[in-house]
């Protein structure tokens, strides 16, 4: 029998999508869908949803937590910032907390990974308190890809320079962290130039010990990332030197042939 994955109810059922439906409302060009489990990698158009979500959590707090976000699309988040600039981020730490971690635990559920750590998070998801003690979240402005500054395509006769803004909505675990000194869950959500860290002790007892240390690898590893205070509700965020391509290489190289296959397809116009 299906319960729900928030509040353990038993129906009725309706589908929560993955991202909020106003954000393929808005953004109707970033039509393609990523997909890995194990071995097996899809490229799908359409919008990602799970089904274990009762009716009454989905009209409830999950769609306050996403009109919350529709308001930081439309404030922030539709920006691509370039090189060298900054820009003033308002933000409600625990709305904005509570959506990120909705996200990572239905993206866990769909992606078998990461449940059994972000199921502890489920009342803060759903009330809003009490704060899990160590929550830590990070943000970083990536800017857009220009070919200009890459020895191996400026000045390469035939290639006209072009920039690549860093169009994407993206989820998951942070990859780099496999270092003994890491005890916690470790997510990053994406959304056109900003990125999201959340990060979140395992056990209460590796907050004192460990988990300073462990933050500290994590700021050393993303040196640009800048913490969000949840005692503030603005920063002024500064553009990091990390742009487009280099911030989605892996990911474009893991694609590469689920994406081929898509655009395959696409032609034939089996996605119209
Ligand atoms: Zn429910």
């Amino acid at each position: 029998m299906t319960i729900c994955a928030y509040c353990g109810g038993d129906g009725p059922f309706t589908k929560e999508h993955i991202y909020p439906k106003c954000l393929y409302d808005l953004t109707p060009e970033q039509d393609i869908t990523f997909f890995e489990i194990g071995e097996e990698k899809k490229a799908f158009t359409g919008q990602a949803t799970v089904r274990d979500v009762c009716k009454s959590c989905n009209n409830g707090f999950l769609a306050k937590l996403d009109s919350y976000f529709c308001g930081l699309y439309e404030s922030s988040f539709y920006k691509f910032i370039g090189e060298g600039e900054q820009t003033a981020f308002e933000y409600d730490f625990d709305k904005l907390a509570r959506w990120l971690l909705k996200v990572e635990y239905n993206s866990a559920r769909t992606y078998k990974i990461d449940i059994h750590s972000m199921k502890l998070l489920i009342p803060y998801i759903r009330y809003g308190y009490p704060r899990p003690s160590g929550l830590a979240i990070f943000i970083q402005l990536v800017i857009p890809f220009d070919s200009d500054k890459y020895q191996s395509t400026r000045n390469t006769p035939g290639v006209t320079p072009y920039k690549l803004p860093p169009m994407n909505t993206r989820c998951g675990p942070i990859n780099f962290i496999e270092h003994e000194d890491w005890y916690g869950l470790a997510r990053f959500f994406a959304i056109n130039s900003y990125y999201f860290y959340i990060l979140h002790p395992y056990r209460e007892e590796q907050l004192k010990k460990q988990w300073k240390k462990a933050l500290q690898f994590f700021r050393e590893g993303i040196p640009s990332a800048q913490w969000l205070q949840h005692n503030k509700h603005a920063i002024v965020l500064n553009a990091s030197s990390v742009d487009a391509l280099a911030a989605t290489k892996s990911e474009i190289l893991r694609f590469r042939e689920p994406y081929e296959e898509f655009k395959k397809k696409k032609k034939k116009g089996k996605y119209d």
